[in-house]
C-alpha cells in the first residue's frame, strides 16, 4: 500500500545530502541496504533514519520480507516525481562543474541521445530563464518546512561513485537545505544581507557561512554598495541564475504534493504572462523527458 504524501517539501527531502544520494540510487534500481551501502559510505543508523524519513514522506515503500530482515525499498509515484529535480541538477552539473572525477549520472533518453534537458514553459514553449520568472505572493510562495534538523555531513568522499573526493558541486549545493534556501532568496531578488536573513529566517552566522559557500561554488558574487561599515550586495552569477530550473522543479513537486497547483499559481512566466507550468524537454529530440522514457547505463 502506498502511503499518502505527507506535508513535506521537496526542499527538505532533496536538501539532505544523504537522502539525495539514496534517492539517486533508488532511481538506478537499487533496493537493498547492501546496494545503498556499496556506493554510499553511510553509517547504518543514518541509512536507517533516512530510509524511514523517505517512507514517512511517501516517496519510498518498504516491502517486508520475512527471510530478509531489512526488507527492500522502492520508489512510489511521488518518489519517481523527484526525477526531474535530479535531472535538472545533473544538467547544471554537466554545464558548470568541469572538474574530472565528479560523478554525473549517465542517463540516456529514449531517442538514444545522452540526456541533455531544458526546462520549458508549457504555455509558450520558451526556455525558462531566471529573468523571465515573476514570483508572486512572496511570503506564501514557499513554506520552508521549519525543521531543518539534518546535520550536513562534513565528511568528504561519502559518495563512492566519485573519484578523488570530487563530490559533484551540484550535490554539495543541493544536499544542503540552507544553501538551497539562500539561493532561492537570491533568485527571488533578495540581495542584501538583512533582506536575505529576514526571508530565510536563518541565523546571521549560518547565513554568512552559506553565502561564503555559494561564493566558493561560484554561484554568487558580492558587490560593495556602502562602505564604513562595508555592506555588500549578493548577486547571482551566470551559473547561479541557471539554478532557476532546479528551484522551479522543486516548487513543481511541492505543487503536485499539495494538489490544485497551489504553489504553481505563484510563479508566472513573463514572456507569455501565464502561470508557470514547466516541462522537461530533451535537447536532442525535443521530446518530453520522464522517468519512464529514460534509462541509465551504469
Ligand atoms: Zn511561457
Ligand atoms: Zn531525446
Amino acid at each position: 500500500m502506498t502511503p499518502a504524501r505527507k506535508n513535506i517539501s521537496a526542499f527538505e527531502i532533496m536538501g539532505d545530502y544523504w537522502s539525495l544520494l539514496i534517492v539517486r540510487e533508488l532511481m538506478y534500481g537499487a533496493s537493498s541496504w547492501s546496494a545503498f551501502s556499496a556506493v554510499i559510505s553511510i553509517p547504518p543508523s543514518t541509512l536507517s533514519n533516512r530510509l524511514a524519513k523517505l517512507v514517512a514522506a511517501g516517496c519510498v515503500v518498504k516491502s517486508e520480507q520475512p527471510k530478509r530482515a531489512k526488507g527492500t525499498y522502492k520508489l512510489t509515484e511521488a518518489g519517481k516525481g523527484l526525477f526531474p529535480i535530479l535531472i535538472v541538477a545533473r544538467e547544471w552539473q554537466l554545464r558548470w562543474d568541469l572538474r574530472p572525477g565528479a560523478f554525473v549520472s549517465p542517463w540516456v533518453h529514449e531517442c538514444g541521445a545522452p540526456l541533455h534537458c531544458k526546462t520549458t514553459c508549457m504555455a509558450c514553449y520558451g526556455e525558462v530563464l531566471s529573468q523571465d520568472i515573476l514570483f508572486k505572493g512572496e511570503a506564501l510562495a514557499h513554506e520552508h518546512g521549519g525543521t531543518l534538523n539534518h546535520r550536513t555531513s562534513n565528511k568528504i568522499n561519502v559518495d563512492l561513485r566519485t573519484s578523488n573526493a570530487k563530490i559533484a558541486k551540484i550535490t554539495i549545493f543541493l544536499g544542503d537545505q540552507k544553501a538551497l534556501k539562500v539561493m532561492d532568496a537570491l533568485l527571488r531578488g533578495y540581495n542584501r544581507f538583512d533582506h536575505i536573513q529576514k526571508w530565510t529566517g536563518l541565523h546571521p552566522a549560518v547565513l554568512s557561512a552559506r553565502l561564503r559557500k555559494l561564493q566558493l561554488l561560484d554561484l554568487c558574487v558580492t558587490r560593495l554598495y556602502q562602505d564604513l561599515p562595508d555592506r555588500f550586495l549578493y548577486i547571482t552569477s551566470d551559473a547561479g541564475k541557471e539554478l532557476i530550473g532546479l528551484i522551479v522543479q522543486l516548487m513543481e513537486w511541492d505543487a503536485g504534493a499539495k494538489g490544485a497547483g497551489s504553489a504553481r499559481a505563484l510563479l508566472h512566466h513573463k514572456p507569455c504572462s501565464h502561470a508557470l507550468k514547466v516541462a522537461l524537454i530533451c535537447r536532442a529530440c525535443e521530446g518530453h523527458i520522464t522517468y519512464e522514457n529514460t534509462s541509465v547505463n551504469l
